[in-house]
């Protein structure tokens, strides 16, 4: 079978290792663009390998950079990889990539954070939302400082169905530090359960397939890294706006060892905190004495139900933002005097 399966890879002409297009173009690891080279093949082929079959998909891969990713997808035969790098040192070893394999490999130089993918992935790749998932994947060993406003983005955008999730349910393979991929996946109780885990789970089906090592990565960051694979639910499992669930959830772990009221109180102004808050927990049957971490992603549902039913019947509760004592009088010299003799109905 491991026979069958090498007969099937993708050949390549001779090609030097990417360790020693490394060396040969002095690419040296830039620490503000959070470079960690992978140069060992096992590895990346183990990314590859991760996002599971990708024969005769569009593969759009993030920070390519020298390349050891974007070769073990070319062995999987996929219909073409489309990369987004930022750092344009490497537009030799990406050449050296195209030549060996023509057609297909498109690179695109510019930030992941602002690109457009939808785009960039032909339009007959995409199918429908309830549907089989799409024949595109999105791979990469992202760089850390970008890894977490990265996925915020794309959550968000998976939300509203856009960018690359304009195409259908895209599934992602991206690597993590370890600690962000455990807050990623945590379930409840677990102590990485964080706001992370609630915006991804809501969302996607998502997993830690497995675990590298810090020391495999040149230069060697500080910590392992968790590859995480995410597959969008076809239903969301909170139906609310996004920036509503993100409103309810970063306030609700404000103050993670506190029961859960403490915290979802912030959601209100302070001179109608507690009569809001008793309706709020009435109205989602939550248990008020709960901590965060422990809350399911159903408690969660019903915190926003219940959030989004009070902020349409007070629109003005939803403008309040929980920063300081200056945000509460700028609401109150707003709106207070319209809840001045207020009294829950
Ligand atoms: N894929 C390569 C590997 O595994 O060896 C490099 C991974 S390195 C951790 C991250 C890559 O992302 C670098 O090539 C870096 O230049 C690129 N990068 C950093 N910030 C980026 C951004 N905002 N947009 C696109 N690429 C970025």
């Amino acid at each position: 079978a491991l026979y069958l399966q090498q007969l099937r890879r993708q050949r390549f002409p001779p090609l030097p290792s990417v360790r020693d297009l490394v060396k040969m173009y002095q690419l040296t690891a830039i620490k503000q663009l959070s470079q960690n080279f992978l140069l060992d093949q096992k590895l990346t082929s183990k990314i590859a390998k991760a996002a599971g079959n990708i024969e005769n998909c569009v593969v759009v891969e993030v920070g390519p950079g020298p390349g050891g990713i974007t070769r073990s997808i070319l062995e999987r035969r996929p219909l073409k990889v489309i990369v987004i790098e930022k750092d344009k040192r490497f537009e030799s070893t990406l050449r050296i990539l195209q030549d060996a394999c023509p057609e297909k490999l498109d690179v695109f130089w510019g930030d992941v954070l602002s690109f457009e993918m939808s785009e960039i992935i032909p339009q007959e790749h995409a199918s429908p939302w309830e549907g089989y998932l799409p024949k595109v994947h999105i791979i990469g060993n992202l760089p850390f400082n970008i890894s977490t406003p990265l996925i915020s983005r794309w959550l968000s955008n998976i939300s509203d169905k856009k960018n690359a999730w304009a195409h259908g349910r895209v599934p992602l393979t991206l690597t993590f530090q370890k600690e962000v991929a455990e807050r990623l996946t945590a379930d409840t109780s677990n102590e990485q359960r964080s706001r992370l885990s609630i915006m991804a789970q809501y969302l996607t089906h998502c997993e830690i397939k497995f675990i590298i090592k810090g020391s495999s990565f040149v230069p060697k960051p500080d910590v392992d890294v968790g590859v995480v694979k995410f597959i969008p639910r076809k239903e969301p499992l909170i139906r609310q706006p996004y920036k509503l669930v993100e409103k309810v959830v970063k306030q609700t772990f404000c103050m993670r060892g506190k029961y859960c009221c403490r915290p979802v109180s912030t959601l209100f102004p302070n001179i109608v905190r507690q009569s809001f808050t008793k309706m709020l927990f009435d109205s989602a049957l939550v248990y008020p004495n709960t901590r965060p971490y422990d809350l399911a992603i159903e408690d969660f549902q019903r915190l926003c139900d219940a959030y989004a039913e009070i902020i349409e019947a007070y629109p003005e509760i939803g403008k309040y933002e929980y920063r300081s004592v200056k945000a509460d009088t700028q609401w109150e010299n707003e709106y207070a005097a319209k809840f001045e003799s207020f009294q829950l109905p």
